[in-house]
């Protein structure tokens, strides 16, 4: 569903992206995993252009998404994203939220998008709160909200930067929880997260950025638990 190839990005003389590959097929969850400033934001970032790659190829879906004359609000129609700050808009109840791009971006009625909103609310769990206004709902059920307003686009890949290092302590088991339910429901998701639980026991593949290139790429055990790499060794011995 995704390609990328020799993705590069510089800021003026400063190469943040040195050559990434990465193929991601459907249904796939891959973890991004890496020291801070390694890259990961800013590749998953150039993936739906919010950051314009310097040379390289991606295609979501078929669908090229470098190069020029490229369709971006098409492209981010099929492009899910969930970010570490939450941006629902505060006027709007949970259920509005949801229901705005399904009205504005897919063009569904009213009637149409209520349904898919609540179904998908459902998803996440919040069904009882979908006439609250964000104020009025915890910082992991506003991500939750975020997490249902991306799924009810139906996007092809979902990328999560962080979604829970905002978060308060207790309430990061439930965004996370939610992830694996998307992904179980068999959403193709790019994750990048320092949840080293979540990307053991959730990821297909596990994929460590160092310095603007993938160090290694494999299952969870043998990236995080039996590392190849004396900088992944590294990485993970701090965690613990
Ligand atoms: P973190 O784990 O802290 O989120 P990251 O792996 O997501 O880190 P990026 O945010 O992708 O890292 O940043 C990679 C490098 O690119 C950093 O050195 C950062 O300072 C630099 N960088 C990011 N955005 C810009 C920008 N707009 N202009 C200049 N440099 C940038
Ligand atoms: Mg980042």
């Amino acid at each position: 569903v995704v390609v990328i190839e020799n993705l590069h990005k510089s800021y003026g003389a400063v190469e943040v992206l040195k050559g990434i590959d990465l193929k991601v097929n459907a249904g796939e969850a891959v973890v991004i995993v890496g020291s801070s400033g390694s890259g990961k934001s800013t590749c998953l970032r150039c993936i739906n252009r919010l950051e314009e790659p310097t040379s390289g190829r991606i295609a979501v879906g078929g669908h090229e998404v470098t190069g020029k004359g490229v369709d971006l609000n098409a492209l981010r129609r099929r492009i899910g994203m969930v970010f570490q700050g939450i941006d629902l808009y505060p006027h709007l109840t949970a259920k509005q939220n949801v229901t705005l791009a399904l009205r504005k971006v897919a063009g569904l009625s009213r009637a149409e998008a209520d349904a898919k909103a609540l179904h998908h609310l459902d998803v996440v769990g919040l069904s009882e709160r979908a006439n609250y206004y964000p104020s009025q709902l915890s910082g992991g059920q506003q991500q939750r909200v975020g997490i249902a307003r991306s799924l009810a686009l139906e996007p092809q890949v979902m990328l999560f930067d962080e979604p829970t290092s905002a978060l308060d302590p207790e309430l990061v088991g439930e965004v996370l929880s939610v992830m694996d339910k998307t992904r179980k429901l068999g959403m193709t998701m790019i994750v990048v997260t320092h949840e080293m639980q979540f990307a053991r026991e959730v990821a297909d593949r596990v994929v460590f950025m160092d310095q603007g290139v993938v160090l290694d790429s494999g299952t969870p055990e043998e990236i995080l638990v039996t590392p190849r790499h004396q900088r992944i060794r590294d990485f993970v011995s701090r965690l613990r």
